[in-house]
């Protein structure tokens, strides 16, 4: 049988086709993962606690059971060769009990650190890298003093567990702080949050970084519109000036190499109407406003990461055409499915998932486009997105 794994990139043991990758989570992200990690050449097994979730319709097994099941992590680990996960919230120490089983090239660092608001925000700064000012509130009265500190408004995260805007409090003012107050009394305790600053931005922006534990690449800065905190649009490429866009190239090389990062990662960013460049959060995957790469880049964001943690090397993905994505959430399932058969421009992603929910990332369009802004228009005068607009 021939070997499945060569000598190491740097640390990590580059694993060739035939090598198992295991996939913590079964949804969309892992999915794109999957079907990449397929064309290559890898089996792919996963972890969740859905049935045929989406993951599992591309893998080569799954096993059932909840994301933090030890003894199913464990399993995963056993089948694997490399172990993967495609999103933040995994348990750090059940991962690190099986490193001896399976590679985890990603390590465990960057989980720790994205899991927790204050500890990213101070990996982060400590990286050179400006975000909102901040400050970490354990009870009321250090709440009270962030506030007389950061002043208002201001954004009240937990520090732990939020996404999507789930675990926020915007604080307008003293009507805001007794609110949030008056409910950590009722609830009988206060969870342990960050207060930040809000930032006055013109617009949001990501961009993304790969690595392969020696090389770094990175993406091109992306333009996103959200609705209700949810991602609704991402136009590839941001238009900014050349200065914004070496300052996220500048600190997406920064703050990887302080992770020393295998994989895909993604940093969300403010940019501000003075200009400036701030770091809004991280994710340590694939992202939502990658998935224009799949087209539009000569590298996407899941062969990225499933590259960089077999130790494959990387080459700096080019911008092939400039590009719009859409998300395409529970409520948006029919009537963007009734309109297929009038856009051939339309590249239709559907993740397969069962149960179609309002709010639930059901699939992604993009279109590949040299006029942006015109095919932003086009798809929303589709009337498919107009619920967004209330
Ligand atoms: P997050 O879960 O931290 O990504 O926040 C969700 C959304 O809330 C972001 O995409 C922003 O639109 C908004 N937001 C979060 N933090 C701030 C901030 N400090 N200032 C202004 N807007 C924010």
């Amino acid at each position: 049988m021939p070997s499945l794994s060569e000598e190491t990139n740097g640390k990590i043991s580059q694993l060739m086709p035939g090598a198992t990758i295991g996939i913590i989570g079964g949804g969309q992200l892992g999915q794109m993962m999957a079907i990449s990690a397929k064309y290559h050449g890898f089996r792919v097994g996963t972890l969740d606690p859905t049935p045929d979730c989406p993951v599992a319709q591309v893998a080569d097994f799954q096993i059932v059971a909840e994301y933090d099941d030890k003894t199913a992590i464990h399993e995963l680990a056993e089948r694997s060769d490399v172990l993967t996960y495609e999103f933040e919230n995994v348990d750090a120490d059940a991962i690190d009990e099986v490193r001896d089983l399976a590679a985890v090239p990603q390590g465990t660092d960057l989980l720790r650190v994205t899991q927790d608001r204050v500890h990213e925000k101070q990996f982060i700064n400590d990286h050179g890298t400006p975000t909102a000012p901040w400050k970490s509130v354990d009870d009321a009265g250090g709440l009270r003093e962030a506030i007389r500190e950061i002043g208002y408004p201001a954004v009240l995260k937990t520090r732990c567990g939020g996404y999507d805007g789930h675990g926020q409090d915007v604080l307008r003012g003293d009507d805001d702080l007794d609110r949030v107050l008056a409910r950590a009394q009722e609830e009988g305790s206060f969870p342990a949050s960050i207060l930040e600053g809000f930032v006055d931005f013109a617009f949001e922006a990501s961009i993304l970084v790969s690595g392969n534990g020696t090389d770094l690449v990175t993406f091109p800065i992306v333009h996103n519109e959200h609705r209700n905190n949810i991602l609704h649009l991402t136009i590839a490429p941001a238009q900014v000036e050349p200065r914004i866009e070496r300052e996220a190239h500048e600190l997406a090389v920064r703050l990887a190499k302080g992770f020393e990062l295998a994989g895909t990662l993604a940093i969300e960013l403010f940019i501000t109407k003075d200009g400036r460049v701030v770091v809004n959060e991280l994710a340590p995957r694939p992202h939502n406003s990658g998935h224009y790469t799949i087209e539009a880049c000569s590298l996407d964001q899941f062969d990225a990461h499933v590259r960089g943690i077999v130790g494959w090397p990387l080459e700096q993905p080019r911008l092939l055409s400039p590009a719009v994505m859409v998300n395409v959430l529970g409520q948006h399932v029919a009537p963007t499915r009734a309109l297929i058969a009038e856009h051939p421009e339309w590249n239709v992603h559907d993740y397969g998932k069962a149960e179609i929910k309002h709010d639930r990332k059901m699939g992604h369009i993009t279109v590949l486009t040299d006029n942006t802004a015109a095919t932003v228009d086009a798809l929303e005068e589709t009337g498919c997105w107009n619920d967004l607009n209330d």
